[in-house]
């Protein structure tokens, strides 16, 4: 046929088969393997130029600023928010310092600006993870959470580190430029401590050695991530990603560091090791014993000097009492009493939570110890029988749960519209 005839030739360049390497076909075109590279170089400039593009399109709002919108959604931890607005606000700027082009890039080699990873102590539900979770969501910049206690010592059964890289790369949609300035939260970095005081002969599987594999990725490394997660696999086709410019921000109850400080001030205090006793007697509450927590009690918790030395700015959080458990079920912008009603409200129905009702909740959830954990399930709890009656019904106009309806006294008070009846 005469189209096994026609003369076939690049529809970029116009060099004919005989001229090129590889001649690709698609429908009614051609490219040769020159234009393809070509087009490559193309891409890869704008590609580059999109990555630095990344970094400046960061806006970092001043400290005063990124505090006033942490007051939004967490309740308390004042000076949790102070610490943690100056260290994000260095942090980013020092990511936008490092992205200059070449002139002040010398400068800021010069003036070496250290990496100002986190860790924030506090008791469980008190809001570590909220707080990292909402300066991700101002920032815009992808976020995810790891445990560290699903990390083991390359070895051993168990994650990777950079397992923990992969999730930040999977929240960025494997966009590797904005996963590198993304934030981590490593949650119960505390039980990475290690056990014992003594040095063991045998291997600390859980603890030491898992501090010594993050060392690296808290510090910046390029590590190769395996994007389908699992361990390592010489066959496996890796994404190399940088984490010079990804802040971490470690978080953990410590149960049993305030002991580790009492030991420490009442041996100042009184020139003796006087431990709890001496610290009481020194006049301290255990609440404001953490607050005086120094590097070295993570020191005789069980964490290696350099293992601390990653995470240079400490957070202390307060354990919430009832008044902030109140105002976290109705004050934030996305309280749990805020969503009900907006969810409530999708069908023409009030919601109205007395503050005696709130009052209860706060009271309950202190009790069970887990934070503002408790909050959630007991209000779910509530309101489940609420949602399941009222999308069906068309004549109820409000729903009302007073201190009686939270104790179990009586159901919840609902009030239907008024049938207007003709006279
Ligand atoms: P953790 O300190 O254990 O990381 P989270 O931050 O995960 O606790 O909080 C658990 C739940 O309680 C979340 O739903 C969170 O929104 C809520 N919460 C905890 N602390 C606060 C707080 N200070 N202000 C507002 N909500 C909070």
């Amino acid at each position: 046929m005469a189209r096994a005839n026609q003369i076939t030739m690049c529809s970029f360049c116009g060099k004919s088969k005989a001229e090129v390497r590889k001649l690709i076909a698609g429908p009614g075109v051609f490219i040769c393997d020159g234009c393809v590279g070509v087009c490559k170089g193309v891409l890869d400039k704008e590609l580059s130029q999109d990555s630095r593009r990344q970094v400046r399109s960061l806006n970092v709002p001043k400290p005063a600023d990124i505090k006033r919108h942490l007051d939004k959604f967490v309740v308390g931890q004042d000076e949790a928010k102070r610490t943690l607005s100056v260290a994000v606000y260095n942090h980013y700027k020092r990511v936008l310092s490092l992205s200059d082009e070449a002139p002040s890039r010398e400068e800021s080699e010069v003036v070496d600006l250290e990496k100002s990873n986190i860790l924030i102590v506090g008791p469980t539900g008190s809001g570590k993870t909220l707080l990292a979770r909402t300066l991700a969501g101002l920032l815009d910049v992808p976020f995810a959470i790891a445990d560290a206690t699903s990390i083991t010592e390359a070895g051993y059964v168990g994650e990777d580190v950079e397992n923990i890289v992969l999730r930040l790369l999977q929240s960025a949609d494997f966009d590797v430029k904005r996963a590198q300035i993304g934030i981590v939260y490593i949650d119960e970095i505390d039980k990475i401590a290690r056990k014992t005081e003594n040095v063991s002969i045998t291997r600390d599987v859980s603890g030491e050695g898992v501090q010594q594999g993050l060392l690296k990725i808290l510090e910046g490394t390029v590590c190769s991530v395996p994007p389908q997660g699992g361990r390592k696999h010489p066959q496996q086709e890796y994404i190399r990603v940088d984490t010079t410019n990804i802040l971490f921000i470690c978080g953990g109850a410590f149960v049993g560091l305030d002991r580790v400080i009492q030991r420490r001030i009442g041996r100042q205090v009184l020139g003796f090791g006087g431990g709890e006793a001496a610290a009481r007697a020194a006049g301290f509450a255990p609440s404001e014993v953490l607050a005086q927590v120094e590097p070295e009690d993570l020191l005789g918790f069980g964490f290696i000097p350099e293992f601390i030395g990653r995470l240079p700015v400490l957070s202390i959080l307060e354990e919430l009492s009832e008044e902030h458990l109140a105002r976290i079920l109705t004050e934030p912008k996305n309280a749990l009493v805020k969503q009900f009603a907006k969810l409530l409200g999708y069908d023409g129905v009030e919601l109205t939570f007395t503050a005696d009702a709130v009052q209860e909740f706060a009271v309950r959830a202190r009790l069970k110890g887990t934070g503002a954990r408790a909050l959630r399930s007991m209000v779910e709890r509530l309101m489940r029988d609420v949602m399941f009656e009222i999308p069906g019904a068309d004549d109820i106009a409000g729903v009302t749960i007073d201190r009686a309806v939270v104790v179990g006294e009586v159901p919840p008070i609902i009030r239907r519209k008024t049938v207007q009846v003709a006279a």
